[in-house]
């Protein structure tokens, strides 16, 4: 998978997956500068679609139907994110520098 460059150095550094992981309050250090990395708090808004999910599936009794939606809504979350989500450069520093 390709790698994501730093909003600090620009090194490609941060592994796709890595952004996966990252929540608005976590952040994670850039291996080469060690300047902190997170995602925009508006990611929270990517709950909305799981909160969606939540209630189609409660509403069907078809675990079949649950099964696809939860799918559904988990790959388009992960799209999103890879797609429209930036990488964003914190202002305090964690790890090495
Ligand atoms: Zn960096």
């Amino acid at each position: 998978m390709k790698k994501l460059p730093c909003p600090h150095c620009q090194a490609p550094e941060i592994p796709g997956l890595t952004k996966l992981t990252l929540g608005p309050g976590r952040t994670i250090a850039c291996p080469k500068c060690g300047g902190a990395i997170s995602v925009p708090w508006t990611t929270l808004l990517l709950l909305l679609p799981f909160m969606g999910a939540m209630g189609i599936a409660r509403t069907s009794s078809s675990l079949p139907v649950k099964a696809v939606v939860w799918v559904l809504m988990l790959g388009l979350v992960v799209v999103i994110l890879q797609l429209f989500v930036p990488l964003q450069a914190r202002d305090a520093h964690v790890g090495k520098r």
